[in-house]
């Protein structure tokens, strides 16, 4: 067939070379909510690839709150915040956000990716930026913004940390994910703090997926590692998972809160969050905050558990997590790719993931559990699971 458009050919080649190493990457329309249960070509599965790890993003409350924000302050932001984009739904959210925290200032920004590339642009500094191998393609992207030296540590080493920032001239911004968005594993947060303020070099966490979900109050990493805003005084959280929402916010000091409002470019150049989004990321809050939030972390535990116990008997290594992302690491492409069409014809939906978004060789099923999942879902998980890795072909 004659190329659209005359695409180049190096488009072309770099599709048919995505497709021949099984890497090509397609979109799946939902025809329901994601989770527990998703209505996928007219089927119905029990899905396992949602952030949704609290179930809170078909929650009655947040719905409502959505409706009576966007009833009063419209549906779209309008406009940046700093023009007349920041609406008072905004301005609630980020003093509960402040609040619950312990951060002087919370600013928000419309995605978490976007919250990575203004933080890690505006400080990156001359030293430049030092992160996790493993850390978000974002935090990376951040520092490729910046045009700053980027250098990457051995995962979630803390002397492999130590021998770039003793080599480094300038002092300059130590990054890590909080929660690993693809192994489910926990930074050293507090032995990464201790080496920044060793070396004076501004320290900044990403806890994207422990936000809500671990922690005193939901209150993430830095409650499990008992730091504050002293001793982690750059947090950044998103909303898309947890939260059951969209968008991200920082957590820092009124000086970094000040300067980000000066320099972090995708935080200025663009729209604020819808208000209605702002509304119902409040009414998240709430509930996180909340006794049922967690009886709802305690759900989430209690899934993780039985997971955990119940794969111990499978040919499997199992990966050094306690959250709720549990990946089951196949190796090649291809397998993984069978395995997750395996589990689909048992009615489980589990994409797999493959390289570049996780290193060569290893790709898998990210498979991530949620409290909005029953136990019988958890069992039907394990069972198919049971079967379809131990089946021999
Ligand atoms: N940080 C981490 C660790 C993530 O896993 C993700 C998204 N998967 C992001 C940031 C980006 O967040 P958002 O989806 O809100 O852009």
């Amino acid at each position: 067939m004659k190329p659209a458009f005359n695409t180049p050919d190096w488009v072309l080649a770099a599709l048919q070379q995505r497709r021949q190493h099984d890497l090509m990457r397609r979109t799946v329309t939902l025809a329901s909510p994601q989770v527990p249960h998703a209505v996928i070509d007219g089927q119905d599965y029990t899905s396992f690839c949602s952030n949704d790890y609290l179930g809170l993003a078909n929650h009655p409350e947040l719905v409502r709150a959505m409706q009576a924000s966007a009833q009063q302050y419209g549906v779209g932001g309008g406009a940046s915040h700093l023009v007349c984009g920041h609406l008072a739904p905004h301005q609630q959210l980020e003093e509960a956000l402040a609040d619950w925290l312990g951060y002087e200032r919370v600013l928000l920004f419309s995605t978490g990716y976007m919250a990575n590339l203004g933080v890690i642009s505006a400080l990156a500094g001359k030293g430049g930026v030092v992160q996790d191998k493993l850390n978000h393609a974002s935090l990376i992207d951040g520092a490729l913004l910046a045009q700053a030296p980027l250098r990457r540590y051995l995962h979630a080493d803390v002397v492999s940390a130590e021998k770039l920032l003793s080599k480094s001239a300038n002092s300059g911004l130590l990054v890590t994910d909080g929660v690993f968005s693809m192994d489910g594993d926990l930074a050293p947060l507090s032995a990464l703090s201790r080496l920044a303020a060793e070396h004076q070099w501004m320290f900044m966490v990403d806890d994207a997926h422990g936000l809500g979900c671990l922690g005193e109050n939901g209150r993430g990493s830095l409650s499990l590692e008992g730091l504050d805003s002293a001793s982690l005084p750059i947090l950044v959280g998103t909303f898309g998972k947890a939260f059951g929402t969209a968008g991200a916010f920082v957590a820092t000091s009124h000086d970094y809160a000040d300067y980000l409002t000066q320099f972090a470019r995708p935080y200025i150049y663009t729209t604020a969050m819808s208000p209605a989004i702002a509304g119902a990321s409040l009414a998240s809050l709430q509930v996180i905050q909340s006794a049922e939030g967690q009886e709802r972390r305690e759900q989430l535990a209690s899934h993780v558990s039985y997971f955990r116990q119940r794969m111990q008997s499978l040919p499997i290594t199992l990966m050094a997590s306690d959250t709720a992302i549990q990946p089951i690491i196949i190796g090649d492409s291809k397998a993984a790719i069978q395995v997750s069409d395996a589990l689909r014809s048992l009615g489980i939906w589990c994409t797999a993931i493959r390289p570049p978004t996780v290193p060569a060789g290893s790709a898998r099923l990210r498979i991530t559990l949620s409290a909005a999942h029953s136990e019988a879902d958890l069992v039907l998980l394990c069972d198919s699971l049971e079967q379809v890795l131990t089946t021999e072909d």
